[in-house]
Protein backbone atom coordinates (compact mmCIF):
# COMPACT_ATOMS: atom_id res chain seq x y z
CA UNK A 1 0.00 0.00 0.00
CA UNK A 2 1.54 3.33 -1.11
CA UNK A 3 -0.13 5.56 1.95
CA UNK A 4 0.58 6.07 4.80
CA UNK A 5 -2.10 5.05 7.88
CA UNK A 6 -2.60 6.14 11.05
CA UNK A 7 -2.10 2.99 13.54
CA UNK A 8 -2.71 1.75 17.12
CA UNK A 9 -1.32 -1.17 19.09
CA UNK A 10 -2.38 -1.89 22.08
CA UNK A 11 -0.04 -3.44 24.00
CA UNK A 12 3.91 -3.31 23.85
CA UNK A 13 4.81 -6.51 24.42
CA UNK A 14 6.99 -8.35 21.54
CA UNK A 15 3.80 -8.42 19.49
CA UNK A 16 3.16 -5.13 19.89
CA UNK A 17 6.27 -3.39 19.61
CA UNK A 18 8.20 -5.55 16.56
CA UNK A 19 4.44 -4.34 14.90
CA UNK A 20 5.61 -1.25 15.62
CA UNK A 21 9.12 -0.97 13.99
CA UNK A 22 7.96 -3.01 10.95
CA UNK A 23 5.23 -0.34 10.34
CA UNK A 24 6.43 2.94 11.54
CA UNK A 25 9.38 1.66 8.97
CA UNK A 26 6.90 0.91 5.89
CA UNK A 27 6.08 4.89 6.84
CA UNK A 28 2.93 4.85 8.82
CA UNK A 29 2.14 6.82 11.79
CA UNK A 30 2.28 4.46 14.44
CA UNK A 31 1.40 5.16 17.89
CA UNK A 32 1.53 2.07 20.97
CA UNK A 33 -0.68 2.75 24.14
CA UNK A 34 0.78 0.04 26.87
CA UNK A 35 -1.40 0.19 30.03
CA UNK A 36 1.95 -0.16 32.48
CA UNK A 37 3.34 2.73 33.80
CA UNK A 38 6.18 2.12 32.42
CA UNK A 39 6.57 -0.51 29.66
CA UNK A 40 8.07 -3.66 30.83
CA UNK A 41 8.82 -7.27 30.71
CA UNK A 42 6.47 -10.01 32.69
CA UNK A 43 7.82 -13.47 33.30
CA UNK A 44 11.45 -14.85 32.93
CA UNK A 45 12.57 -16.70 30.32
CA UNK A 46 11.87 -17.73 26.94
CA UNK A 47 13.15 -19.65 23.76
CA UNK A 48 13.55 -17.44 20.56
CA UNK A 49 13.19 -20.26 18.10
CA UNK A 50 14.95 -20.23 13.91
CA UNK A 51 11.58 -18.37 13.45
CA UNK A 52 11.73 -15.59 16.20
CA UNK A 53 15.22 -14.88 15.35
CA UNK A 54 14.58 -14.92 11.77
CA UNK A 55 12.44 -12.07 12.21
CA UNK A 56 14.45 -10.14 14.56
CA UNK A 57 17.79 -10.59 11.92
CA UNK A 58 15.12 -9.09 9.50
CA UNK A 59 14.29 -6.07 11.69
CA UNK A 60 17.95 -5.53 11.65
CA UNK A 61 18.04 -7.07 15.76
CA UNK A 62 19.81 -10.49 15.32
CA UNK A 63 23.31 -9.11 16.70
CA UNK A 64 21.69 -6.98 19.88
CA UNK A 65 20.08 -10.33 21.11
CA UNK A 66 22.31 -12.87 20.06
CA UNK A 67 24.84 -10.57 22.43
CA UNK A 68 22.07 -11.19 25.19
CA UNK A 69 20.88 -14.79 24.86
CA UNK A 70 22.35 -18.41 25.46
CA UNK A 71 22.80 -20.55 22.86
CA UNK A 72 20.48 -23.91 22.98
CA UNK A 73 21.33 -26.89 20.58
CA UNK A 74 19.33 -29.11 22.57
CA UNK A 75 16.49 -30.06 24.89
CA UNK A 76 16.94 -33.01 27.31
CA UNK A 77 14.39 -34.84 29.72
CA UNK A 78 15.28 -37.56 31.90
CA UNK A 79 12.94 -39.59 34.39
CA UNK A 80 13.55 -38.34 37.41
CA UNK A 81 13.87 -41.68 39.11
CA UNK A 82 15.75 -43.70 36.85
CA UNK A 83 17.55 -40.93 35.16
CA UNK A 84 16.59 -43.09 31.88
CA UNK A 85 16.55 -40.15 28.64
CA UNK A 86 12.99 -39.67 27.32
CA UNK A 87 13.54 -36.49 25.27
CA UNK A 88 16.08 -35.64 23.43
CA UNK A 89 16.23 -33.06 20.71
CA UNK A 90 18.94 -31.51 18.90
CA UNK A 91 18.44 -28.57 16.64
CA UNK A 92 21.31 -29.99 14.37
CA UNK A 93 19.17 -33.12 13.04
CA UNK A 94 18.28 -30.87 10.47
CA UNK A 95 20.12 -29.51 8.29
CA UNK A 96 21.60 -26.17 8.46
CA UNK A 97 23.33 -25.37 11.84
CA UNK A 98 20.26 -24.16 13.50
CA UNK A 99 19.67 -23.29 17.16
CA UNK A 100 17.35 -22.06 19.66
CA UNK A 101 18.03 -18.43 21.52
CA UNK A 102 17.28 -18.61 25.15
CA UNK A 103 16.90 -15.61 26.71
CA UNK A 104 15.89 -13.07 29.73
CA UNK A 105 12.52 -11.39 28.81
CA UNK A 106 13.84 -8.57 29.92
CA UNK A 107 16.44 -8.94 26.71
CA UNK A 108 14.25 -9.43 24.19
CA UNK A 109 11.76 -6.66 25.74
CA UNK A 110 14.63 -4.22 26.01
CA UNK A 111 16.33 -5.12 22.81
CA UNK A 112 12.91 -4.40 21.17
CA UNK A 113 12.00 -1.11 23.14
CA UNK A 114 15.10 0.64 22.70
CA UNK A 115 15.01 0.01 18.32
CA UNK A 116 11.48 1.82 19.20
CA UNK A 117 12.99 4.47 21.29
CA UNK A 118 15.71 4.98 18.33
CA UNK A 119 13.31 5.12 16.07
CA UNK A 120 10.68 7.84 17.87
CA UNK A 121 7.80 5.61 17.88
CA UNK A 122 5.02 7.18 20.46
CA UNK A 123 4.21 4.83 23.02
CA UNK A 124 1.76 6.28 25.55
CA UNK A 125 2.17 4.27 28.64
CA UNK A 126 -0.52 4.22 31.83
CA UNK A 127 -2.73 3.79 29.24
CA UNK A 128 -5.19 0.84 29.18
CA UNK A 129 -7.76 0.29 25.92
CA UNK A 130 -11.00 -0.89 27.23
CA UNK A 131 -13.43 -0.04 24.10
CA UNK A 132 -13.28 0.55 20.55
CA UNK A 133 -16.07 1.97 18.00
CA UNK A 134 -15.53 1.45 14.81
CA UNK A 135 -17.29 3.21 11.62
CA UNK A 136 -15.43 4.89 9.09
CA UNK A 137 -12.29 4.56 11.15
CA UNK A 138 -11.82 3.50 14.32
CA UNK A 139 -11.62 5.41 17.96
CA UNK A 140 -10.30 4.08 21.25
CA UNK A 141 -11.21 4.65 24.62
CA UNK A 142 -9.27 4.37 27.29
CA UNK A 143 -9.64 2.78 31.04
CA UNK A 144 -9.81 6.36 32.10
CA UNK A 145 -12.52 7.66 29.88
CA UNK A 146 -10.47 9.06 27.12
CA UNK A 147 -10.87 8.82 23.93
CA UNK A 148 -8.43 8.94 20.98
CA UNK A 149 -8.16 8.49 17.07
CA UNK A 150 -9.46 7.86 14.46
CA UNK A 151 -7.34 5.40 13.31
CA UNK A 152 -7.04 3.42 10.12
CA UNK A 153 -6.02 0.47 11.59
CA UNK A 154 -6.11 -1.03 15.36
CA UNK A 155 -3.72 -3.59 15.83
CA UNK A 156 -4.81 -5.69 18.98
CA UNK A 157 -1.35 -6.66 20.41
CA UNK A 158 -2.58 -7.18 24.50
CA UNK A 159 -1.71 -11.08 25.27
CA UNK A 160 -3.95 -13.53 25.91
CA UNK A 161 -6.57 -11.64 28.56
CA UNK A 162 -6.94 -9.22 25.52
CA UNK A 163 -10.68 -7.38 25.63
CA UNK A 164 -10.18 -6.01 22.24
CA UNK A 165 -10.76 -8.94 20.05
CA UNK A 166 -14.14 -9.56 21.36
CA UNK A 167 -15.05 -6.54 18.25
CA UNK A 168 -14.63 -9.62 16.12
CA UNK A 169 -16.64 -12.71 15.49
CA UNK A 170 -16.43 -15.77 17.19
CA UNK A 171 -13.26 -14.93 19.31
CA UNK A 172 -13.13 -17.47 21.69
CA UNK A 173 -11.12 -17.20 24.90
CA UNK A 174 -8.69 -19.55 27.13
CA UNK A 175 -9.64 -22.45 28.21
CA UNK A 176 -7.38 -22.67 31.25
CA UNK A 177 -4.95 -25.43 31.02
CA UNK A 178 -5.19 -27.73 34.97
CA UNK A 179 -1.17 -27.51 34.82
CA UNK A 180 0.85 -24.18 35.20
CA UNK A 181 4.25 -23.55 36.90
CA UNK A 182 6.15 -21.87 39.55
CA UNK A 183 8.71 -19.95 37.31
CA UNK A 184 12.17 -18.01 38.87
CA UNK A 185 14.94 -16.18 37.43
CA UNK A 186 18.15 -16.80 39.35
CA UNK A 187 21.96 -16.79 38.57
CA UNK A 188 23.63 -18.65 36.45
CA UNK A 189 25.37 -21.78 38.45
CA UNK A 190 26.95 -24.29 35.86
CA UNK A 191 28.24 -26.98 37.93
CA UNK A 192 26.77 -30.02 36.27
CA UNK A 193 24.26 -28.31 33.86
CA UNK A 194 24.84 -27.64 29.66
CA UNK A 195 24.88 -24.47 28.90
CA UNK A 196 23.51 -24.62 25.99
CA UNK A 197 20.29 -27.09 26.53
CA UNK A 198 17.18 -26.74 28.39
CA UNK A 199 17.04 -29.73 30.91
CA UNK A 200 14.19 -31.06 32.18
CA UNK A 201 13.30 -34.38 35.17
CA UNK A 202 10.22 -35.62 35.40
CA UNK A 203 7.95 -37.84 37.63
CA UNK A 204 5.39 -39.35 35.35
CA UNK A 205 3.68 -36.20 34.46
CA UNK A 206 2.64 -34.45 37.02
CA UNK A 207 6.10 -32.83 38.70
CA UNK A 208 8.30 -31.08 36.25
CA UNK A 209 11.66 -29.66 36.45
CA UNK A 210 13.61 -27.48 34.42
CA UNK A 211 16.44 -25.35 34.15
CA UNK A 212 16.75 -22.77 31.26
CA UNK A 213 20.33 -20.82 30.54
CA UNK A 214 19.13 -17.43 29.25
CA UNK A 215 22.07 -15.65 29.10
CA UNK A 216 22.06 -11.77 30.44
CA UNK A 217 18.99 -9.50 31.09
CA UNK A 218 20.53 -6.84 30.03
CA UNK A 219 24.76 -5.72 28.57
CA UNK A 220 26.94 -6.23 32.12
CA UNK A 221 24.58 -7.80 33.86
CA UNK A 222 24.93 -11.57 35.21
CA UNK A 223 24.64 -14.77 33.71
CA UNK A 224 20.73 -15.86 34.44
CA UNK A 225 19.26 -19.40 34.34
CA UNK A 226 14.83 -19.73 34.37
CA UNK A 227 14.14 -22.33 36.92
CA UNK A 228 10.52 -23.92 36.64
CA UNK A 229 8.42 -26.58 38.26
CA UNK A 230 4.75 -27.66 37.13
CA UNK A 231 2.17 -27.81 39.27
CA UNK A 232 -1.61 -27.08 39.29
CA UNK A 233 -2.36 -23.29 40.00
CA UNK A 234 -5.07 -24.75 42.70
CA UNK A 235 -2.20 -26.10 44.34
CA UNK A 236 -0.04 -23.33 45.10
CA UNK A 237 -1.27 -22.18 48.10
CA UNK A 238 -1.31 -25.74 49.93
CA UNK A 239 2.62 -25.88 48.46
CA UNK A 240 2.94 -22.56 50.34
CA UNK A 241 1.36 -23.62 53.49
CA UNK A 242 3.90 -26.40 53.69
CA UNK A 243 6.72 -23.99 53.67
CA UNK A 244 9.90 -23.36 51.15
CA UNK A 245 11.96 -26.00 52.93
CA UNK A 246 9.54 -28.97 52.30
CA UNK A 247 9.31 -27.86 48.56
CA UNK A 248 13.33 -27.65 48.28
CA UNK A 249 13.48 -30.98 50.03
CA UNK A 250 10.93 -32.55 47.12
CA UNK A 251 13.57 -30.75 44.32
CA UNK A 252 16.44 -31.43 45.37
CA UNK A 253 14.83 -34.98 46.00
CA UNK A 254 14.27 -35.72 42.81
CA UNK A 255 17.61 -33.40 41.65
CA UNK A 256 20.33 -32.95 43.59
CA UNK A 257 21.91 -30.98 41.08
CA UNK A 258 19.43 -28.17 41.52
CA UNK A 259 20.35 -27.12 45.10
CA UNK A 260 22.47 -24.50 43.72
CA UNK A 261 19.26 -22.97 42.08
CA UNK A 262 17.36 -23.65 44.99
CA UNK A 263 19.62 -22.14 47.51
CA UNK A 264 19.06 -18.49 45.63
CA UNK A 265 15.51 -19.06 46.61
CA UNK A 266 14.45 -17.06 50.18
CA UNK A 267 10.98 -16.71 50.03
CA UNK A 268 7.62 -18.05 47.81
CA UNK A 269 7.62 -14.52 46.51
CA UNK A 270 11.02 -14.91 44.21
CA UNK A 271 8.06 -17.62 42.53
CA UNK A 272 5.94 -16.56 40.08
CA UNK A 273 2.87 -18.06 39.31
CA UNK A 274 2.47 -19.06 34.83
CA UNK A 275 -1.29 -19.96 34.90
CA UNK A 276 -1.42 -21.08 30.94
CA UNK A 277 -4.44 -21.82 28.68
CA UNK A 278 -5.12 -22.01 25.12
CA UNK A 279 -7.39 -20.64 22.53
CA UNK A 280 -7.12 -19.84 19.00
CA UNK A 281 -9.02 -17.41 16.76
CA UNK A 282 -10.22 -18.72 13.17
CA UNK A 283 -10.32 -15.45 11.86
CA UNK A 284 -8.09 -13.13 13.73
CA UNK A 285 -9.02 -9.89 11.65
CA UNK A 286 -12.01 -8.10 10.57
CA UNK A 287 -13.16 -4.44 9.96
CA UNK A 288 -10.07 -1.85 10.90
CA UNK A 289 -8.91 -4.43 13.56
CA UNK A 290 -6.38 -7.02 13.19
CA UNK A 291 -5.38 -9.38 16.35
CA UNK A 292 -2.03 -10.75 16.85
CA UNK A 293 0.61 -12.82 19.17
CA UNK A 294 -1.04 -14.44 22.38
CA UNK A 295 -4.68 -11.79 21.88
CA UNK A 296 -5.04 -14.04 18.59
CA UNK A 297 -3.55 -17.44 19.87
CA UNK A 298 -2.60 -18.73 23.63
CA UNK A 299 -1.27 -22.10 24.85
CA UNK A 300 1.29 -23.64 27.28
CA UNK A 301 5.07 -23.45 26.99
CA UNK A 302 5.87 -26.67 26.15
CA UNK A 303 6.80 -26.32 22.45
CA UNK A 304 7.87 -22.97 23.21
CA UNK A 305 6.22 -21.56 19.95
CA UNK A 306 4.09 -18.37 21.94
CA UNK A 307 6.45 -15.15 21.43
CA UNK A 308 8.13 -16.55 17.96
CA UNK A 309 4.42 -16.82 16.55
CA UNK A 310 4.12 -13.22 17.88
CA UNK A 311 7.22 -12.00 15.75
CA UNK A 312 5.75 -14.30 12.81
CA UNK A 313 2.39 -12.51 13.28
CA UNK A 314 3.85 -8.85 13.25
CA UNK A 315 6.24 -9.74 10.33
CA UNK A 316 2.90 -11.15 8.38
CA UNK A 317 0.89 -8.35 9.19
CA UNK A 318 3.48 -5.90 7.96
CA UNK A 319 3.74 -7.59 4.73
CA UNK A 320 0.59 -8.15 3.87
CA UNK A 321 0.36 -3.99 4.09
CA UNK A 322 3.10 -3.65 2.18
CA UNK A 323 1.48 -5.97 -0.74
CA UNK A 324 -2.22 -5.09 -0.34
CA UNK A 325 -4.13 -2.54 -2.43
CA UNK A 326 -6.37 -1.67 0.94
CA UNK A 327 -6.88 -2.14 4.74
CA UNK A 328 -9.44 -4.55 4.07
CA UNK A 329 -7.43 -6.70 1.37
CA UNK A 330 -4.21 -6.84 3.65
CA UNK A 331 -6.33 -7.64 6.70
CA UNK A 332 -7.08 -11.38 4.68
CA UNK A 333 -3.97 -11.21 3.35
CA UNK A 334 -2.60 -11.55 6.94
CA UNK A 335 -5.54 -13.99 8.49
CA UNK A 336 -4.82 -16.54 5.12
CA UNK A 337 -0.52 -16.23 5.50
CA UNK A 338 -0.83 -17.33 9.18
CA UNK A 339 -3.69 -19.58 8.83
CA UNK A 340 -2.32 -23.15 8.65
CA UNK A 341 1.31 -22.72 10.49
CA UNK A 342 -1.00 -21.18 13.71
CA UNK A 343 -3.65 -24.04 13.43
CA UNK A 344 -0.76 -26.79 13.16
CA UNK A 345 1.62 -25.51 16.32
CA UNK A 346 -1.46 -24.92 18.39
CA UNK A 347 -2.76 -28.79 17.46
CA UNK A 348 0.71 -29.83 18.32
CA UNK A 349 0.75 -27.87 21.49
CA UNK A 350 -2.58 -28.69 22.97
CA UNK A 351 -1.28 -32.37 22.11
CA UNK A 352 1.73 -33.40 23.27
CA UNK A 353 1.61 -30.46 26.76
CA UNK A 354 -0.50 -33.55 28.77
CA UNK A 355 2.49 -36.17 27.85
CA UNK A 356 4.21 -33.47 29.82
CA UNK A 357 1.90 -31.86 32.65
CA UNK A 358 -1.12 -33.45 33.54
CA UNK A 359 -2.74 -36.17 35.94
CA UNK A 360 -2.70 -38.94 33.26
CA UNK A 361 -0.32 -41.96 34.06
CA UNK A 362 -0.72 -43.87 30.62
CA UNK A 363 0.51 -40.59 29.14
CA UNK A 364 3.98 -40.39 30.80
CA UNK A 365 4.21 -44.19 30.38
CA UNK A 366 3.92 -44.34 26.76
CA UNK A 367 6.33 -41.23 26.63
CA UNK A 368 8.88 -43.24 28.65
CA UNK A 369 8.57 -46.31 26.71
CA UNK A 370 7.88 -46.14 23.04
CA UNK A 371 8.62 -42.06 21.91
CA UNK A 372 11.52 -42.11 23.80
CA UNK A 373 12.57 -45.19 21.47
CA UNK A 374 10.68 -43.97 18.29
CA UNK A 375 12.28 -40.76 18.50
CA UNK A 376 15.73 -41.85 17.61
CA UNK A 377 14.82 -43.52 14.96
CA UNK A 378 14.72 -41.59 11.32
CA UNK A 379 12.91 -39.33 10.66
CA UNK A 380 11.63 -38.96 14.08
CA UNK A 381 14.75 -36.74 15.46
CA UNK A 382 14.17 -34.52 12.20
CA UNK A 383 10.66 -34.11 12.72
CA UNK A 384 10.91 -33.21 16.68
CA UNK A 385 13.59 -30.66 15.66
CA UNK A 386 11.21 -28.64 13.28
CA UNK A 387 8.48 -29.31 15.26
CA UNK A 388 11.10 -27.22 17.97
CA UNK A 389 12.38 -25.15 15.55
CA UNK A 390 9.21 -24.26 14.41
CA UNK A 391 9.87 -24.80 10.77
CA UNK A 392 7.84 -28.19 10.40
CA UNK A 393 5.04 -25.54 8.14
CA UNK A 394 6.66 -23.65 6.25
CA UNK A 395 6.23 -19.84 8.02
CA UNK A 396 8.66 -18.04 5.77
CA UNK A 397 7.52 -17.60 1.86
CA UNK A 398 4.05 -16.57 2.82
CA UNK A 399 5.13 -13.58 4.60
CA UNK A 400 8.03 -12.57 2.52
CA UNK A 401 10.67 -13.96 4.56
CA UNK A 402 13.72 -15.93 3.99
CA UNK A 403 15.06 -18.12 7.13
CA UNK A 404 18.23 -16.41 8.32
CA UNK A 405 21.42 -18.51 8.24
CA UNK A 406 23.64 -17.61 11.32
CA UNK A 407 27.30 -17.89 10.61
CA UNK A 408 29.41 -18.11 13.22
CA UNK A 409 32.30 -17.97 11.11
CA UNK A 410 36.14 -18.81 12.78
CA UNK A 411 34.73 -20.36 16.16
CA UNK A 412 30.99 -22.60 15.72
CA UNK A 413 31.55 -23.07 19.38
CA UNK A 414 31.56 -19.23 19.94
CA UNK A 415 29.11 -18.76 23.22
CA UNK A 416 26.84 -16.05 21.81
CA UNK A 417 26.83 -14.04 25.59
CA UNK A 418 29.70 -12.24 25.82
CA UNK A 419 32.19 -13.23 28.57
C1 LIG B 1 6.04 -19.14 31.86
C2 LIG B 1 6.04 -18.90 30.38
C3 LIG B 1 7.05 -19.43 29.58
C4 LIG B 1 7.06 -19.19 28.19
N1 LIG B 1 8.07 -19.70 27.40
C5 LIG B 1 8.09 -19.45 26.06
C6 LIG B 1 9.16 -19.91 25.21
O1 LIG B 1 10.08 -20.60 25.62
N2 LIG B 1 9.14 -19.54 23.89
C7 LIG B 1 8.12 -18.77 23.39
O2 LIG B 1 8.15 -18.45 22.20
N3 LIG B 1 7.10 -18.34 24.15
C8 LIG B 1 7.05 -18.65 25.47
N4 LIG B 1 6.01 -18.20 26.24
C9 LIG B 1 4.91 -17.46 25.60
C10 LIG B 1 5.27 -16.00 25.37
O3 LIG B 1 5.64 -15.38 26.56
C11 LIG B 1 4.08 -15.29 24.75
O4 LIG B 1 3.62 -16.02 23.66
C12 LIG B 1 4.46 -13.87 24.29
O5 LIG B 1 4.85 -13.06 25.40
C13 LIG B 1 3.27 -13.22 23.57
O6 LIG B 1 3.60 -11.90 23.25
P1 LIG B 1 2.47 -10.80 23.04
O7 LIG B 1 3.20 -9.55 22.68
O8 LIG B 1 1.43 -11.34 22.12
O9 LIG B 1 1.74 -10.66 24.44
P2 LIG B 1 2.31 -10.19 25.91
O10 LIG B 1 3.76 -10.56 26.02
O11 LIG B 1 1.36 -10.77 26.86
O12 LIG B 1 2.20 -8.60 25.84
C14 LIG B 1 0.95 -7.95 25.92
C15 LIG B 1 1.16 -6.51 26.37
O13 LIG B 1 -0.08 -5.83 26.27
C16 LIG B 1 -0.29 -5.05 27.44
N5 LIG B 1 -1.75 -4.89 27.58
C17 LIG B 1 -2.66 -5.82 27.94
N6 LIG B 1 -3.89 -5.36 27.87
C18 LIG B 1 -3.80 -4.07 27.45
C19 LIG B 1 -4.77 -3.05 27.16
N7 LIG B 1 -6.08 -3.28 27.29
N8 LIG B 1 -4.32 -1.82 26.76
C20 LIG B 1 -2.95 -1.58 26.63
N9 LIG B 1 -2.02 -2.52 26.89
C21 LIG B 1 -2.43 -3.75 27.28
C22 LIG B 1 0.37 -5.86 28.55
O14 LIG B 1 0.67 -5.06 29.69
C23 LIG B 1 1.61 -6.39 27.83
O15 LIG B 1 2.69 -5.48 27.93
C24 LIG B 1 6.00 -18.45 27.61
C25 LIG B 1 4.96 -17.94 28.43
C26 LIG B 1 4.98 -18.16 29.80
C27 LIG B 1 3.85 -17.61 30.65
Amino acid sequence: MGISLDIAIAGAGPAGLATALYLKRSGHRVTVFERFDEPKPVGSGLILQPTGLTVLADLGLLDDILALGSRIDRLHGADAKTGRTVLDVRYDAQRGRRFGLAVHRAALFGVLFRAATREAIAIETSTEIETLEIGERAMLICANGRRTGPFDLVVDASGSRSRLRQYLKDPGEPRPLAYGAFWASLGWRGEGFDEHALLQRYDQASVMVGVLPIGRPEPGAEKMAAFFWSLKPADAERVRALGLDAWKARVIGLWPECAVFTSQIDSFDQLSLARYGHHTMKAPAGRRLAVIGDAAHSTSPQLGQGANMALLDAAALSHALTQAGSVDAALETYVRARRWHVRVFQALSLAFTPFYQSDSVALPFIRDRLVATIAKIPPAPQFLASMVAGTMIDPFSRIGLVEAQWDFGQNPDRDTTAS
